[in-house]
């Protein structure tokens, strides 16, 4: 039975004292979390270290938004997996279409950085998902087939088992409009069925496979009951600990 995994991403919202004060809100409202739900925060950078302070006698887990595909050395603003490794975060999101879209970041890039935060022992949060030009085209099964393999290549099973996968649909991220959980679960039985197809069953079982794109407490649970989907990645519902506590509570089975 897989865990549910829901994480919040803050992108670029939040000073330091907003940042502590989300952090306070989330961890009184939930002081515990159900034993099958994993809960991982992704605050802006600036706020990595507090809010690691903050969380550490609690069961919410840090990620980062990004991260270099380099160790070290000149690339000026970058931040390196050394540095989230160092202020605790075990978990960075990789590849989130905005990224895609402002930094052209390539399913290659992705897909180097992926390999080097397994390497560091940090859990990548792979984004996949198509535009609304590509679904009105029909072509989302192959748009999100070629990025899967994009952004997999090379790894290993055993690397797999580190892997989280989030479907986000462009055309519903921040746009209030979500996939049914039907569209949803159907891309999600694709991506799945990929995975069996590259490392075989067991190994595509163990995946978790998250939504992502306008999820509300109102529509977490229906899209959290299907099959294929192991819970969500939440962008703007993150910012306030009401609505994320309570697509929480929705993922407890
Ligand atoms: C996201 O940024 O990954 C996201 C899904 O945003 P929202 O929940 O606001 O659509």
């Amino acid at each position: 039975m897989r865990k549910k995994l829901i994480a919040g991403n803050w992108k670029m919202n939040k000073d330091l004292p907003e940042s502590a004060e989300l952090v306070h809100s989330l961890m009184s409202q939930l002081p515990t979390l159900p034993s099958n739900v994993l809960v991982v925060l992704c605050p802006p950078f600036t706020s990595l270290s507090t809010a690691a302070e903050l969380l550490k006698a609690s069961p919410f887990k840090l990620g980062a938004q990004n991260m270099s595909e380099h160790d070290d050395g000149a690339f000026t603003g970058e931040i390196s997996w050394k540095m989230l490794k160092s202020v605790g975060c075990e978990y960075v999101i990789l590849g989130h279409s905005e990224r895609r879209q402002y930094f052209n970041e390539s399913d290659e890039l992705i897909n180097r950085k992926a390999k080097k935060a397994i390497v560091a022992g940090l859990r990548p949060i792979l984004c996949v998902g198509e535009t609304l030009d590509e679904r009105e085209k029909g072509i989302t099964s192959s748009v999100v087939t070629t990025q899967i393999k994009g952004v997999l290549s090379g790894l290993t099973a055993l690397d797999l088992a580190k892997v989280v996968v989030a479907y986000e649909p462009v055309w519903a991220i921040g746009t209030g409009r979500n996939a049914t959980p039907q569209q949803a679960e159907e891309v999600h039985q694709l991506i799945r069925r990929l995975i069996a197809d590259l490392y075989g069953n067991p190994v595509a079982e163990g995946v978790l496979v998250l939504y992502g794109g306008s999820v509300k407490p109102d529509n977490a649970s229906d899209l959290m009951a299907q099959n294929d989907i192991d819970g969500a990645l939440v962008g703007g519902a993150c910012l306030k600990a009401d609505s994320f506590s309570a697509i929480i509570r929705a993922a407890k089975m």
